[in-house]
């Protein structure tokens, strides 16, 4: 029988899976995945910042915050040509999906017609679209589904009790009212978080609690490790042991059964064995291409190696009429797709 679908979990009863012994842990997500994937299968998405830098935003552990000096150059919203070139690149490469991210705290209202252009003619050359611009009002998200868009990426970050700690300019409220705009139109949802920014285990629980008890689960969950850049309040945090990096895999596959567990930022200081685990706890998407947002991210050559090495293979894309659609999922990185 498959593992319900619920929205109601405790803190407690969150962490008590993170205090499962590793094997048990790691066995029952194993089963759970089962259930309604084929482990051999892993999406793929492929990420573009097309607008980079000089973000208003203070989110601690972001190189593209303008108030921390982290040499990232700001930069103007690509051309929907530019943005085609890389669009094409990554279809050629595998990608089934997407994502377009932009450093904003939210688009203005003459930046949605630009940004609907480019979802239009993404989702021309066949590949599931998704976006990550920051904060939306309802109006924006309808403009955004009315252009074609699958996904918008809009993470939680963290655990409501630490949010406090890692950034200040816009409160948990504001990331859950963007998420019911998207779904009120339609749209899917890709949502998760960092870990690894001094947060307790019992805030990670409370991280992957407060996803799996939104009013519908995200399609996508991106679990993010920090990466730590230079010139950011977040360098220089402990580092997280790899394993209770995988212990949150497990638990975000085990609370969200149905969704798409997606490794994202953080993946280029794994090792090989490392990502075997975690496909192994439980997720079953990439980000694939050169760099997430702003930070590195292994090449494809060397994912395709992976992928050969563990029998792994990318999820196809299932066309309906003119919508893309996957069993799949989509995007993460800083944070914004972080
Ligand atoms: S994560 Fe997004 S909102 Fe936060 S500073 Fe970076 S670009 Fe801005």
């Amino acid at each position: 029988m498959s593992a319900v679908i619920r929205h109601d979990w405790t803190r407690e009863e969150v962490l008590a899976l993170f205090d499962l012994p590793f094997p048990v842990l790691m066995q029952r997500a194993g089963a759970v995945h089962r259930e309604r994937f084929d482990p051999s299968e892993v999406q793929v998405s492929t990420l573009l910042s097309v607008k980079t830098g000089g973000c208003p935003e203070d989110c601690a552990y972001c190189p593209q915050a303008a108030r921390y000096n982290t040499g990232v150059d700001a930069t103007k919203l690509m051309s929907t040509d530019e943005v085609l070139e890389k669009a094409r690149a990554a279809k050629a490469a595998g990608a089934s999906r997407f994502c377009m991210g932009a450093a904003w705290r939210s688009p203005k209202d003459r930046d949605i017609p630009k940004v609907a252009e480019m979802i239009r003619e993404v989702k021309a050359l066949g590949l599931e679209t998704c976006a990550t611009l920051g904060m939306l009002k309802a109006d924006q998200a309808v403009a955004l589904r009315a252009a074609g868009l699958d996904y918008y990426n809009h993470n939680l970050d963290t655990a409501p009790d630490f949010y406090g700690d890692v950034i200040k300019t816009r409160e948990y409220q504001d990331r859950l009212d963007t998420l019911g705009h998207v779904r009120d139109v339609g749209m899917k949802t890709c949502c998760g978080g960092i870990v690894g920014m001094g947060e307790s285990r019992a805030q990670r629980a409370g991280l992957l609690q407060a996803l799996a008890n939104l009013p519908a689960h995200p399609d996508s969950v991106p679990i993010n490790r920090l990466v730590q850049v230079e010139g950011t309040p977040l360098k220089g945090t402990a580092l997280l042991d790899p394993f209770e990096f995988v212990r949150t895999i497990a638990v975000a596959r085990i609370v969200m059964p149905a969704s798409m567990v997606r490794l994202s930022a953080g993946r280029a200081e794994m090792n090989d064995e490392l990502q075997a685990l975690c496909f192994l706890a439980g997720a079953n998407s990439i980000f694939y291409g050169e760099k997430l947002l702003t930070t590195g991210n292994p090449d494809v050559d060397a994912d395709r190696a992976l992928f050969e090495r563990l029998g792994l293979r990318p999820m196809e894309v299932v066309q309906e009429s003119n919508t893309v659609h996957a069993d799949i999922v989509a995007p993460a990185t800083a944070s914004c797709a972080a």
